[in-house]
């Protein structure tokens, strides 16, 4: 069993899973480990023990955030703090 994955499937800043062409493919997200935030995206090549938790955090709440909105509902998430 792999402990971590340093790859994943590419995306762009709104988590939409690219294509070949890095075209986003319409009605796919993805976050997390699985979309490479452990490193090679967010993290770049150094990433460091302890930095994979942050990011798989906020991507998902970044891919939920479209995806939603994807499907009718929100505004997406451009990245600004909800709060007073
Ligand atoms: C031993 C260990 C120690 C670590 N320590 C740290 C640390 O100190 N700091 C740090 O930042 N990172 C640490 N990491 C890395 C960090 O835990 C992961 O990078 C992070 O949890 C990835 O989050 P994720 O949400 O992408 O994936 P996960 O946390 O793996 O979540 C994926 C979820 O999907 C579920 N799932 C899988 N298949 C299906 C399916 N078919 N249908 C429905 N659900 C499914 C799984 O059950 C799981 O709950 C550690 C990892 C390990 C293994």
């Amino acid at each position: 069993m792999a402990r971590k994955n340093f790859g994943g499937i590419k995306t762009d800043i709104k988590c939409r899973i690219l294509d070949k062409h890095f075209e986003p493919i319409q009605g796919i997200f993805a976050a997390g480990e699985a979309a490479g935030m452990a490193g090679g995206h967010i993290n770049g090549a150094a990433a460091l023990e302890g930095t994979m938790l942050g990011p798989s955090i906020f991507s998902g709440r970044v891919a939920g955030g479209w995806a939603a909105s994807e499907a009718g509902y929100g505004d997406g998430f451009i990245g600004t703090p909800n709060r007073p």
